[in-house]
């Protein structure tokens, strides 16, 4: 996919200035730093959490493990977990405290395909050989929001603080998979605020039009008739001729379109044998572009194309919505009061070997220099970005739509990798994963205790969602009543793989570390120069 991380990276980084946030938030400093203190006081299971989900590597829908376990954690910490959500397996709510205000915290869980990597690690090194892996990162997101939510609930317990929390795992992000499907079943519902997290290699937020692509992921199917393609082609007709003739169509097509739209699309299924006219073939589509209205029209035309390629070679096609995302746009009032705490907490302490780790890996992948960043990335503002469009999609913006939200990166990876690929993967279960984690949890714990005890922000937010978001446009998203999340995904895959995996699973009752697990010494040697 295109992506999440790119665009979040991209979020920080583009600012050009440091802008000083309004003093909005207002929870007392004592309770904030007593949240911090419990943040801190979790770095073992915070660690532990992060190593665990990394070693199950479970690509989008497929995510048994990484659910089961992370909401097991939250029901043994009071929190009431309801499993399988929207219809999706491994989705979950869990939710805690009443009266006050109802905060939503969540991250994405799912790992990519083809991308296994041994952490701590700096040259590609599969744990499993063709095996998924978190090459983005999503293994840390969900025990960083878990941490911060127990230090959370810990505070609201001790001083009888009124308000609720529900928690919530982005599943199947990597295929842009469930987040419509979330809000059309309702998650959201009496949602006041939602805090959103995603790995990065800065620490930051940002607000208003984050300049991501609304996106429409479909698969058209032709289906065609199999014939000796060379004793009596005739009686035969070809779904890959079908799928040919569409892509074919849609490049023509592609001059005379919108020159903010990006399109893409594989041929997941080609045919067989060439002696057989393929009966089924099928491609998959990504249609992307700036807002509501411009994605529906392009995905209109694709539909008009595949329709057209189909009567062109005398076969049907069936279409199947495979993810949706809309346009990323988040809240000023409350990126203003999480930028204040991200720099009342700061960077992490780096340690020698975590900068020599993420050296090694910039080194051996002839990637360019630079250090583990030791300030925090300015406030990203669209005078910051400019208008800048980042061409990638995520499907928080589903949510950022529905409730006031934000996206908190928090600095968990190297500079300079490359997302989707395993050298992300390299730093995610090593200290550096470990320690940018302490960090992003404390900026979200004080921002929810912000929310929680300041109805004046809470406000806020919804103004601004209210009469400037939405000013900007209104969430129309192109599902139709019976589309419904594709579950199937990657499941015939992980029953191949799973068994191969489950030998390097992290048994943190016989380790304190998966790099002790997997005998591997961190830093590491120092690796030549590409
Ligand atoms: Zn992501």
């Amino acid at each position: 996919m295109s992506r999440a991380m790119t665009a979040v990276h991209a979020l920080v980084g583009l600012a050009l200035a440091v802008q000083a946030p309004a003093a909005q938030a207002a929870a007392g400093k004592a309770i904030k730093a007593e949240a911090a203190a419990g943040v801190e006081a979790q770095a073992k299971p915070l660690q532990v959490m992060i190593d665990q989900v990394f070693s199950y590597a479970e690509p989008g829908f497929q995510e048994v493990r990484t659910s089961a376990y992370l909401a097991d954690i939250l029901e043994k910490n009071g929190f009431t977990v309801t499993r399988g959500v929207a219809g999706i397996p491994t989705a979950f709510t869990a939710t805690w405290g009443s009266g006050g205000p109802l905060i939503a915290l969540g991250s994405d869980i799912d790992g990519l395909l083809g991308v296994s990597q041994t952490p701590g690690v700096a040259t590609l090194a599969p744990l499993t050989p063709g095996a998924p892996g978190h090459g983005e990162g999503h293994n840390s997101g969900m025990p960083m929001i878990i941490a911060a939510a127990i230090a959370v609930k810990a505070v609201m317990e001790k001083h009888h603080l009124p308000g609720r929390l529900m928690l919530w795992p982005g599943v199947a992000e990597e295929l842009l998979g469930t987040k419509a499907f979330y809000v059309r079943a309702g998650l959201f519902k009496g949602v006041d605020a939602c805090i959103f997290a995603h790995v990065n290699t800065a620490f930051g937020t940002g607000y208003g039009d984050l300049g991501m692509n609304a996106m429409v992921s479909v698969e058209y199917t032709f289906h065609g008739k199999t014939a000796h393609a060379a004793a009596m082609p005739w009686e035969g007709r070809s779904a890959l001729d079908a799928v040919e003739m569409m892509d074919l169509a849609w490049n023509f097509r592609r001059e005379h379109l919108p020159v903010s739209q990006r399109s893409h699309d594989v041929i997941g299924n080609g045919g067989g044998q060439p002696n057989v006219v393929p009966a089924l073939a099928s491609n998959w589509y990504y249609f992307r572009d700036k807002d509501f209205a411009a994605v529906r029209t392009l995905y209109d035309t694709g539909n008009e194309i595949a329709e057209a390629a189909a009567k062109a070679t005398g076969t049907t096609v069936t279409r199947q919505l495979l993810g949706y995302a809309a346009p990323n746009f988040g809240n000023k009032p409350l990126a203003e009061a999480a930028y204040a705490n991200i720099r009342a907490v700061g960077m992490p302490q780096w340690s020698a070997a975590d900068q020599a780790f993420a050296r090694s890996i910039q080194t051996a992948n002839g990637f360019r220099l630079q250090p583990l960043a030791t300030t925090v990335a300015p406030l990203s503002t669209p005078e910051t970005r400019g208008g800048a469009s980042i061409g990638a999609s995520d499907d928080i913006g589903d949510v950022m739509w529905t409730v006031p939200t934000i996206t908190i990166g928090y600095p968990s990876n190297v500079p300079n990798i490359i997302f989707h690929h395993a050298t992300a993967a390299m730093a995610m279960a090593t200290p550096i994963a470990h320690k940018g984690a302490v960090v992003g949890a404390k900026a979200v714990a004080m921002t929810v205790l912000d929310l929680m005890t300041t109805p004046q922000l809470v406000a806020d937010a919804k103004r601004y969602f209210t009469d400037v978001q939405q000013k900007a446009d209104h969430y129309d998203p192109v599902l139709a009543p019976d589309d419904r999340p594709a579950i199937h995904r990657n499941e015939a895959l992980m029953a191949d793989l799973r068994p191969a995996m489950e030998k390097r699973y992290y048994d943190p009752a016989r380790y304190p570390t998966y790099l002790e697990q997997l005998g591997v010494a961190y830093p590491g040697p120092t690796p030549a120069g590409k």
